[in-house]
C-alpha cells in the first residue's frame, strides 16, 4: 500500500498556518516548506495568500522558484490561493513582478476595487457545488487559454481555475469552515 501523501504548504509569508490546519482536519499530513530540501519531501504544494511580490522575492532568494518549477514539470499538484493564484499565472496585468508562470491565465491584482477590498460571497463551483468564498484584496482571472479550465465565477469574473494538476482560487478556502476545496485538491494528489 502506498504511504500517506504529504501536502507541503509554502511557509514564506501569508496564511500558511490556516492551510496546514485545514489539511490536517481533512485527515491528511501537512508540513511547512521553506527550502528546496523540504519541497523534495512533499507530494503536493499549496501556495497561500499573502503578498505576491514578497512571496515571489523570498521564493527566488531561497531557490524555491526553480525547485517548484521543476517539480511542476514532473506533475506535482500545486494549488495557489489569492497571492498564490498570482504567482502561478503566466501573465499579470500591468506588472513585471516575479511569477512561476505555470498556468495559462492572465490575472489582475487587487481587481475588485477599493470599496470591496474584502468581501464574502456564495460561489457555485463546478464538480464541488456551492461554498462560501472570502476575498481579501483578491485578484481575478481576466483570460484563460490552452489547458486552463474555469471552475467558478463571481458575477462575471473568473475566480477559480484548474489546469491539469494545477489549481488556483482567488478566494481563501482556508479561512472558511468548509473543507470542500481542500478535499478537492487532496483528490487531485
Ligand atoms: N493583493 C495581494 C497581492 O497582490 C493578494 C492578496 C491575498 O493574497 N489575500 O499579492
Amino acid at each position: 500500500m502506498a504511504g500517506k501523501k504529504i501536502i507541503g504548504v509554502l511557509a514564506l509569508q501569508g496564511a500558511f498556518v490556516e492551510h496546514e490546519a485545514a489539511i490536517k482536519k481533512c485527515g491528511s499530513q501537512a508540513c511547512q516548506v521553506r527550502k528546496p530540501e523540504e519541497l523534495n519531501q512533499v507530494d503536493a504544494l499549496i501556495i497561500p495568500g499573502g503578498e505576491s511580490t514578497t512571496i515571489g522575492k523570498l521564493m527566488q532568494e531561497f531557490g524555491l522558484d526553480q525547485a517548484i518549477q521543476d517539480r511542476a514539470a514532473q506533475g506535482m499538484p500545486i494549488w495557489g490561493t489569492c497571492a498564490g493564484m498570482i504567482l502561478l499565472a503566466k501573465e499579470i496585468d500591468n506588472s513585471d513582478q516575479f511569477r512561476l508562470g505555470l498556468m495559462d491565465v492572465k490575472v489582475k491584482r487587487n481587481a475588485f476595487g477599493r470599496q470591496v477590498d474584502s468581501f464574502e460571497a456564495d460561489l457555485d463551483i463546478d464538480h464541488i457545488g456551492r461554498t462560501r468564498g472570502i476575498f481579501i484584496r483578491a485578484p481575478y482571472v481576466e483570460e484563460v487559454w490552452g489547458e486552463a479550465r474555469v471552475l467558478s465565477r463571481y458575477k462575471d469574473k473568473i475566480v477559480m481555475v484548474q489546469q491539469n494538476d494545477l489549481l488556483s482560487t482567488a478566494f481563501h478556502p482556508e479561512l472558511t469552515q468548509g473543507l470542500c476545496i481542500h478535499r478537492y485538491f487532496l483528490d487531485m494528489v
